[in-house]
This record gives C-alpha cells, sequence and structure tokens, in this order.
C-alpha cells in the first residue's frame, strides 16, 4: 500500500513501524532489515529532516543530485547508496561517492569500479542488478547470466560482492509480486550453494516492500513513503 507523509519525519517513523511489523509477521529480526531513504528529486530540507529523524541510509539515482546532497550535509553520517543507471563514463565519480552500488549488470562496470575505488576507502560494497520478467525498459543481468557475472565480480579486488538487486515488474495482486521477490532470493541461495557468501537482497519499494520482506529483503529502497511525493 502507498501512502504519503506529511513530512519526512512521520514517513521515517511510518516506515520504520511497518518495516517491524512485515518482520514480525514473516519471523524475521526487524534489525536485519535497512531502510534505504530514496533521495531522488527531493529537495535538500527534506533530506536534512529525514536524516535528523534517524534515518541512516540515502539511496541516490543521480551523481549530480548526489554530490550535492552530500557536499550540503558534511556534518551528518549516514550510508550512501547508489541505485541508478551506471554508465562506465561516471564510474569514477561513483566509486569515490558511495559505500554502496546495487546496479552493477555488467563486468565493464565493475571493473572499472574496482580499478577507481580509492586505496584510502573500503572496499565498495555491490549488488549485481538482476532483470526478472520481460520489459524492456528495465537493466540488469538476465537470470542465465547472472552465474558467470558473480564469479567474475567476486573476484575483484576492490569490490565486496554483497547480493543481488532487482526492480521486478509491478503487480496489482501482492501474491503476484511476492512471488517475483521469491525469484530473486531463488537466485541468491542458487549462487550461494555454488561457494558464495551473499547476504544483501536489495528489493521493495513504497508500494510493495512488505511483500519483499516477506521474501527475505535486507535492503528496502523507500521513496514516497518517507519523503512525500516527487
Ligand atoms: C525511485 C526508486 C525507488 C523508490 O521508489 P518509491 O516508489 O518512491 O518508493 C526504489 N528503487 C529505485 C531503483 C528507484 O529508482
Amino acid at each position: 500500500m502507498l501512502t504519503i507523509p506529511q513530512n519526512p519525519a512521520d514517513g521515517v517513523a511510518a516506515v520504520r513501524e511497518r518495516i517491524t511489523v512485515a518482520a514480525l509477521a514473516a519471523g524475521r529480526d526487524p534489525a536485519t532489515v535497512t531502510l534505504v531513504g530514496v533521495a531522488k528529486s527531493q529537495p535538500l530540507d527534506r533530506v536534512r529532516s529525514a536524516l535528523d529523524a534517524g534515518l541512516a541510509d540515502l539511496g541516490e539515482n543521480y551523481l549530480q543530485e548526489a554530490s550535492a546532497h552530500f557536499e550540503a550535509l558534511p556534518d551528518r553520517s549516514f550510508r550512501r547508496h547508489f541505485i541508478g543507471a551506471l554508465q562506465t563514463n561516471k564510474t569514477r565519480e561513483a566509486a569515490r561517492l558511495f559505500d554502496w552500488v546495487h546496479t552493477v549488470d555488467r563486468i565493464r562496470i565493475a571493473e572499472r569500479l574496482s580499478a577507481q575505488r580509492p586505496e584510502s576507502m573500503q572496499p565498495l560494497a555491490v549488488c549485481l542488478q538482476v532483470h526478472l520478467g520481460d520489459e524492456s525498459t528495465k537493466s540488469g543481468v538476465a537470470p542465465a547470466g547472472l552465474a558467470a557475472l558473480a564469479g567474475a565480480v567476486a573476484e575483484l579486488p576492490r569490490l565486496r560482492l554483497r547480493g543481488l538487486m532487482s526492480l521486478p515488474p509491478e503487480e496489482k495482486d501482492p501474491a503476484r509480486q511476492r512471488r517475483w521477490f521469491a525469484q530473486l532470493r531463488q537466485l541468491l541461495e542458487g549462487l550461494n550453494t555454488t561457494g558464495h557468501r551473499l547476504d544483501a537482497l536489495s528489493m521493495g519499494m513504497s508500494g510493495d516492500f512488505e511483500a519483499a520482506i516477506a521474501e527475505g529483503a535486507t535492503h528496502v529502497r523507500i521513496g514516497t513513503a518517507v519523503f512525500g511525493a516527487r
């Protein structure tokens, strides 16, 4: 269900409460679900309010907007997640700005991020974006290519492969929505049976995060329900 908060402080509190309820219903510890507040197209004062309300993870789609947000908030400590489409000519900036990149979908991007990650920083945490369904507008590696990509990314010295991310097709029926999330979880479990030790499932947005938590989401990426309409 999509609810629009009065202000980001209410949004953070309401979404946290819903995360807790959904996690407990799934027999999970709510602390295993990280709320990534998606700041795209949001004014700085809303971002600041959400951080003041305890938001600890910020998601950004656009590098320019991200660096404007980060430069304006030098005194705040929060984890920085890149969740947008990444072109090869932007990897250097991404490698320097973020703690996590959720949208790695080809080896060339991963190699550049690894080579360009500053030595002074921790290895960059990455998720592989998987293309579920057949919508041509969405990016991601096809499930058939996932094992090869994961194997190659895991070898890169300055990246730490953490898990999988997806933006599955939107379904009106929550049970059908949940099936896409189950599919991503099964792909992760499949990789782990071949020697990977992946622990992150980045899935679920404002309209469907409870279904994602039921299927094991560890990172829910929430814009509208935290910050209000864009
Ligand atoms: C915008 C966006 C979100 C958040 O969407 P809402 O529906 O506003 O919660 C999550 N993930 C990605 C990749 C996005 O681009």
